[in-house]
């Protein structure tokens, strides 16, 4: 069978999809899942409010039954753009929003804007955003999270990690003070990934997946010059109907997972994965995702955090190829530059070009040094 030698291959080459479960028999559908001990009633497919900037692409998911919107004071516009958006409608959505302050007055003045973009007094979730290293997550912090609950303004809190997921997740459930996570999740993760996830579902924490499309290159067009090599090549490897609506289904079928936050640009994006939802995980999904794998082992950072700190010259490698993602994968090159520019200076300095013997070497396969080169190319 043609399905069993394309997967014997992916396995051989070490790229298989790390399956933990059989393929479900039914469809994931839109039914609510409860967030964790929060008790909030959320739909599994969730509006990533950074990915478009018209109104109208929420009011359709809404109108299509999503419950739940993800943005962050960080997303340029998006807090604002959904206040106006979500006018009347506040009771029937959950909000979750996010800072990157690291210290407690920044922090609590940026609820305070969030709270006043989005025209609402109360916050249903709102996270620290981005912390990969338990040590991120400062008493001082942790603090902020609660004073905020006390004073009304949030009803429960979180932290958002794209990397080194399972790490985070243990340590957070060993220090308490979190009810929520949104955890960088997809199928080009390891299964201790999964298995991570259900033991802190297990004990409470709500789970939410953000990075789900791995990155979001399925959706490069023929004409985009961003992207090196074969534009061509690459669309005829990635342009395969359904990838990126298998790679939503692929996560959902992890049932201990409460909702992914998918960043939709469109209606079509929007009614296509709504749809996505009606359809069981398959075989021929299992096998678009296994093709896409191929493709990405060289080129997309699988957030495993094991090279943070690995560059002697200092390049922070996780974050660069994040961003990277941002620019290619997502098309958001000003997110990209954005973040980029964030960096410190020293760091910006760097330019893995003029560096001959590069100091990272990725266990899953991602050519660090090339995508740093483009990276930097790209953003620098
Ligand atoms: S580049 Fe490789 S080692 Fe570094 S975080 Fe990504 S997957 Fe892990
Ligand atoms: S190429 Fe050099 S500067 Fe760039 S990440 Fe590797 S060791 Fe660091």
């Amino acid at each position: 069978m043609e399905f069993q030698s394309s997967r014997r291959s992916f396995l051989t080459a070490g790229v298989a999809l790390p399956l933990l479960a059989a393929p479900q028999a039914k469809p994931t559908g839109m039914a609510h899942r409860t967030l964790g001990k929060t008790g909030l009633k959320v739909t599994p497919l969730g509006f990533g409010g950074r990915g478009t900037s018209e109104p109208g692409v929420i009011a359709r998911a809404l109108d299509l039954g999503i419950n739940f919107i993800d943005t962050g004071r960080m997303y340029q516009n998006s807090e604002r753009m959904l206040g106006g958006a979500l006018k009347g409608k506040r009771k029937d959505v959950i909000i979750a929003t996010k800072t990157g302050a690291k210290t407690r007055a920044d922090a609590l003045a940026d609820l305070d804007t969030s709270l006043r973009e989005l025209q609402t007094d109360y916050l249903d979730i709102w996270q620290l955003h981005n912390k990969t290293r338990p040590e991120e997550v400062t008493d001082e912090l942790l603090e902020v999270l609660q004073i905020a609950k006390k004073s009304g303004k949030v009803r429960f809190v979180g932290i958002t990690s794209h990397l080194n997921v399972p790490k985070m997740l243990a340590a957070m459930l060993k220090r308490g003070g979190v009810d929520v996570m949104l955890a960088g999740y997809n199928f080009t993760l390891k299964p201790e990934v999964t298995q991570a996830i259900r033991s802190a579902r297990q004990a409470g924490m709500g789970i939410v997946a953000m990075k789900v499309l791995a990155g979001g290159f399925a959706r490069i067009q023929n004409s985009d010059a961003r992207f090196e090599g074969s534009p061509s090549a690459l669309v005829r490897t990635l342009k395969q109907d359904g990838a990126m609506t298998a790679a939503i289904r692929w996560a959902l079928k992890n049932e201990s997972l409460d909702a992914c936050a998918v960043a939709m640009s469109d209606f079509e994006q929007v009614e296509e994965n709504v749809k996505a939802l009606s359809q069981p995980y398959s075989e021929n999904d299992e096998k678009l995702l296994n093709a896409k794998l191929a493709f990405l082992r060289p080129r997309y950072c699988r957030m495993c955090g094991a090279c943070g700190g690995v560059c002697d010259k200092g390049v922070p490698v996780p974050d660069m190829l994040r961003f990277l993602t941002y620019a290619e994968g997502y098309r958001d090159f000003p997110m990209a530059r954005q973040s980029y520019l964030e960096l410190p200076a020293e760091a910006r300095r760097i330019r893995c070009a003029d560096c001959q013997s590069c100091t990272v070497d990725c266990p899953n396969g991602v050519q660090v040094r090339a995508r740093l080169i483009r990276a930097q190319e790209l953003l620098a």
